[in-house]
C-alpha cells in the first residue's frame, strides 16, 4: 500500500479581505497538494501567484486581513485547520518550520546568535540552558559556521549574509521538524554561497529525512533540488507532478512557457521566450481559465469556463482544457485559437 502523505492540502483557499470587505483577493484558490516524508516539493510561479500565502497558510501565520475560507490541511493524520491556536504553537517550529526569504527578518538584532538558536530548543523541548547551548554550537557546526564557539556569542550584524542565511537554516532544523518550508531562501545570496546553501539543505534533509517545500522563482534550482513540482498561476496550482516528467513534457501551456523562458545548457539558440502580458488581478478574476488571455493555445471554451483540475496520468494533475479528457479531442480537432 502506498505510504500516506506527510502533508495533504485539499481544496485550500485563502483570501485577503479589505477593511471595508469590498475587495477580496483570492491569493490561494482551491489548492490541493501532497508531500511525503523525505520528499522535496518545489513551488514555482510568477510574483504574486500566491506562493508565500500558501506557505503562511500551512503554518497559520497569516496577516490579519487574510481568511482561510475553505479546505483541509492534513498533517500526520490531523487537520491543522481544526487545531486551536495553542495547539498550532506546538506544531510551529517543532514539527513544521519555515525559513524566510530575508534572514534579517527572522533574526532579532538584539540577541546573540547562540540565544536565538538555543531558544526554540529550550521552548519546544524543555531542554536546560546548558544542553540547549551545546546543541546550538553543534547545529552551527553542522551548517558550517566557522568557529561556532565564538560565533554563538556574536550578534546578527557581525555575520556575513551567507552566514545569516545558514543560521536561519540552523534555527529551522533545530527541533528536527518533519517538514521544512523554505520561501525563496537563496534570493539574496551570491551564486557560490547559493550553491553551498542548497547543498547544505539537501544534506540536512537527507540526514534527518525531512520533507522540504521549496518556494522559488528559479526552475534551475527546482531541477537540482526537487522531486515534485507544483506550478502556481494566479492563486491556483495549474500543474503538479514529478519534476522530471513535467520538465520532459509539460501538460500546461503556462509551464511550457516558464520552461521556455529559462536558458538551457543544451540550447545553442540562446534565445529565451518571455511570457507576454500580465497575470490577472486576483480580486477581479476572469470567468474562464486565468491564463487564457496570455495563452497561445487558448480556444473559446478557455475564455468562458475555468478548467477543472484533471489527473492527466498517475501522480500528475493539470488545470487546462487541453488536458481534460472530454475536451482534449475537441481541441485536437482544430479549435485552437492559433489554428483558426
Ligand atoms: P512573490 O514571488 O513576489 O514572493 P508570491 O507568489 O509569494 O509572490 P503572495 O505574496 O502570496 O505571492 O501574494 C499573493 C497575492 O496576495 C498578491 O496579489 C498580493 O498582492 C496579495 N497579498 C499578499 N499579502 C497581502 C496582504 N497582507 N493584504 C492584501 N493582499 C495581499
Ligand atoms: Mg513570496
Amino acid at each position: 500500500m502506498p505510504k500516506a502523505p506527510l502533508l495533504e492540502l485539499e481544496n485550500l483557499s485563502t483570501h485577503y479581505v479589505s477593511a471595508q470587505g469590498t475587495r477580496v483577493v483570492r491569493a490561494v484558490d482551491d489548492v490541493s497538494l501532497r508531500i511525503h516524508a523525505g520528499e522535496t516539493l518545489g513551488i514555482v510561479g510568477e510574483s504574486g501567484s500566491g506562493k508565500s500565502t500558501l506557505a503562511l497558510t500551512i503554518l497559520r501565520v497569516l496577516p490579519p486581513a487574510a481568511r482561510i475560507v475553505s479546505g483541509r490541511m492534513m498533517f500526520e493524520g490531523e487537520d491543522l485547520l481544526r487545531k486551536s491556536d495553542e495547539e498550532m504553537q506546538k506544531v510551529r517550529g517543532r514539527r513544521i518550520a519555515m525559513i524566510l526569504q530575508d534572514p534579517m527578518a527572522s533574526l532579532n538584532p538584539l540577541f546573540t546568535i547562540g540565544n536565538q538558536v538555543a531558544e526554540p530548543i529550550r521552548v519546544h523541548e524543555g531542554a536546560s540552558r546548558t544542553t540547549a547551548w551545546n546543541r546550538a554550537r553543534e547545529l552551527l557546526k553542522s551548517v558550517r559556521i566557522p568557529s561556532p564557539e565564538t560565533r554563538v556569542r556574536q550578534y546578527p550584524h557581525e555575520m556575513s549574509g551567507g552566514m545569516r542565511q545558514r543560521i536561519v537554516g540552523a534555527i529551522g532544523i533545530s527541533c528536527e521538524p518533519r517538514l521544512l518550508i523554505a520561501d525563496e531562501p537563496t534570493t539574496s545570496l551570491d551564486l557560490t554561497i547559493q550553491a553551498q546553501y542548497l547543498k547544505l539543505l539537501r544534506d540536512l534533509q537527507q540526514a534527518h529525512g525531512l520533507a522540504l517545500i521549496f518556494i522559488t522563482h528559479n526552475l534551475g534550482i527546482v531541477a537540482k533540488m526537487c522531486d515534485q513540482l507544483a506550478v502556481m498561476y494566479a492563486g491556483r496550482v495549474v500543474e503538479s507532478g514529478p519534476v522530471s516528467r513535467i520538465f520532459n513534457s509539460p501538460a500546461h501551456p503556462y509551464t511550457e512557457a516558464l520552461l521556455n523562458s529559462i536558458p538551457r545548457m543544451s540550447d545553442d539558440r540562446q534565445r529565451l521566450t518571455a511570457i507576454e502580458g500580465q497575470p490577472p488581478d486576483l480580486s477581479k478574476m476572469p470567468p474562464g481559465c486565468s491564463f487564457a488571455p496570455r495563452c497561445p493555445r487558448a480556444f473559446d471554451q478557455c475564455l468562458q469556463m475555468a478548467p477543472p483540475e484533471t489527473v492527466t496520468e498517475e501522480g500528475r494533475t493539470a488545470r487546462c482544457w487541453l488536458a481534460a479528457p472530454a475536451l482534449g479531442a475537441t481541441a485536437a480537432a482544430g479549435l485552437h485559437r492559433e489554428a483558426v
